[in-house]
């Protein structure tokens, strides 16, 4: 989906009735009664309220048919025509338009996902915690991957995972279980433990935390 988009998005059309760049728009999972057989991951709209098409749509189509719609200029990729695609309201489609700002974005987080991905395999011996928690912090990324990530943290051994982990909000029950489980073996292992009340880390012998005063 997202390769293919983006191949579209470098293509400029324009509509012959209003001379306006087209909008690049993402095909709706479901659409109903043209029969067009979308075929299609994008298509090209012009989405121009004062464009020509749109504007005296509304009148041909109340002649015509009786009923409220109007037409937009559509062109399917590979196209070099387009035909005029009924719309029931100004807003239809709007939603669908492929924002190519926020397709680079998902691009890089997805790089970045590989890249740490690949350095997995070498972190423990490295001792490099960075590709952990970078996978482990992103919600967006695959979740067999970060629970990989959550498997090497006791090899690694690495007591400043802790606070970025404590910080961040899972959205994935067994994550949370399998990086708590993980913080839990690293302390243990570290003779530490976490304040209750400051949370700071201190020896797991100790009877008063050396950050708050909290005596146990
Ligand atoms: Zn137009
Ligand atoms: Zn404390």
């Amino acid at each position: 989906m997202l390769n293919t988009c983006k191949k579209y998005l470098d293509e400029k059309h324009f509509c012959p009735h209003c001379k306006e760049q087209l909008s690049c728009c993402s095909t709706p999972p479901i659409h109903v009664g043209d029969g067009l057989g979308w075929g299609t991951e994008a298509y090209f709209i012009c989405l121009n309220d004062e464009c020509s098409l749109f504007k005296n749509g509304w009148e041909h189509i109340e002649m015509q048919f009786g009923h409220r719609a109007s037409y937009r200029y559509m062109l399917l990729p590979g196209n070099t025509e387009g035909t005029p695609m009924m719309v029931g309201s100004k807003d239809a489609f709007k939603g669908c338009v492929i924002d190519s700002e926020s397709i680079k974005l998902q691009d890089e987080r997805y790089a970045r996902e590989k890249e740490a991905l690949a350095k997995l395999d070498t972190c423990v011996a490295e001792k490099n915690l960075e590709p952990v928690l970078y996978l482990l912090l992103d919600e967006a990324a695959d979740r067999k991957n970060r629970e990989r990530a959550a498997d090497l943290l006791v090899e690694l051994n690495d007591l400043l995972c802790i606070d970025p982990l404590r910080n961040h909000t899972f959205r994935d029950d067994n994550l949370v279980q399998k990086v708590n489980l993980g913080i839990k073996q690293l302390l243990k292992t570290n003779f530490k433990k976490e304040c209750p009340d400051c949370a700071e880390i201190i020896k797991a012998q100790a009877h008063k935390c050396q950050h708050c005063g909290k005596e146990f």
